[in-house]
């Protein structure tokens, strides 16, 4: 082998994007006005120290989507788990500290391409007018038990 391509192919390029969506336990309405910023940015400073950088942060007071490019070296599983855990105890001790916070058990997670981030960012930015004016997409929508693919790891 020709030491340039050698050289070449011993070079990691990843760029992956993924997105994640999950709800409230119960699909309770909790996430309030009054959390709902400071709840998106403390998720987004978890995505950055997990090294998945966040390209959009949005949602409902039931549920969170959620678009990142994820790192190589961290699994899905692991980035849900995290940002639920560390979430849920935000909001429990320190955002409303009056009540218990608590997140579904499972998730959705779909990865897409590059070339399909800017309308999948601008459907997460844009969540209150979709779910308001009923164009959500069903297959980004996919997050409570019932539907396939159903993830219980978290
Ligand atoms: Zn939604």
């Amino acid at each position: 082998m020709l030491p340039s391509l050698a050289k070449k192919m011993s070079a990691t390029y990843v760029e992956m994007y993924v997105h994640l969506v999950w709800g409230t336990f119960g699909r309770a309405a909790t996430i309030s006005a009054s959390i709902e910023k400071p709840l998106y940015a403390a998720m987004a400073d978890k995505c950055r120290e997990l090294r998945c950088p966040p390209l959009a942060i949005g949602g409902l007071a039931d549920h969170v989507h959620l678009l990142v490019a994820l790192s190589p070296t961290i699994a899905v599983a692991t980035l849900v788990k995290d940002l639920k855990g560390s979430s849920a105890h935000l909001i429990t001790h320190r955002l409303t500290p009056d009540t218990l916070f608590r997140w579904q058990t499972g998730y959705g997670a779909f990865t897409l391409r590059k070339s399909d981030t800017p309308t999948v960012r601008r459907y997460v930015l844009d969540q209150k007018e979709h779910h308001d004016k009923g164009t959500i997409r069903a297959a980004l929508e996919q997050f409570d038990a019932g539907h396939s693919h159903k993830e219980r790891t978290t």
